[in-house]
């Protein structure tokens, strides 16, 4: 760290402590050429997306894992791998626009199937079949009734944004 007074590029850390429930480091140096004293701040780059799972915990958002489960659902269906890059985009931006930079998984899950349906409705019922872990065969009956009498299913989830 160069000292702010001489630019010399050699200097101590003479005292190093955490503030504010430790996200910040404060050092105190000492420049070894000119001995004046300054403090620099160490901060965590936060990620600017996080994703709150189910029991709580946090991770960041990821974008090639959902882009996995929606290739899945979309396997040998008529899309355009291009089409699903698109409505990945679309989904990401969405996503990325709220405003506590934290999303649920659900919220993603019924984001993903909100554009899902749009795009094809095998893809729509594969992936909801595996996001809502379906217990039994009945409940996966009754949805897949649902999308064939085109009943509207998936609202768009409440984001700060405006979504179509
Ligand atoms: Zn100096």
């Amino acid at each position: 760290m160069k000292c702010p007074f001489c630019n010399e590029a050699e200097t101590k850390v003479v005292d190093s402590r955490e503030a504010e429930e430790s996200e910040v480091i404060r050092r105190r140096r000492e420049c070894i050429s000119c001995n004046e004293r300054f403090t620099t701040y160490e901060r965590l780059e936060k990620p600017t997306l996080l994703v709150i799972k189910k029991d709580k915990t946090r991770e960041s958002f990821d974008r090639d894992k959902l882009m996995k489960g929606m290739m899945r659902a979309c396997e040998k269906r008529p899309i355009a791998a291009e089409k699903i890059e698109q409505t990945m985009d679309q989904i990401e931006k969405e996503l990325r626009n709220t405003t506590t930079g934290e999303v649920s998984s659900q919220l993603i899950g019924q984001l993903v199937m909100h554009h899902l349906q749009k795009l094809d409705e095998i893809a729509y019922v594969r992936f909801a079949s595996v996001y809502r872990e379906f217990r039994d065969a009945q409940q996966f009956m009754k949805e897949l009734q649902a999308v064939i009498q085109k009943k509207p299913l998936e609202k768009a989830p409440k984001l700060t944004v405006h979504i179509e």
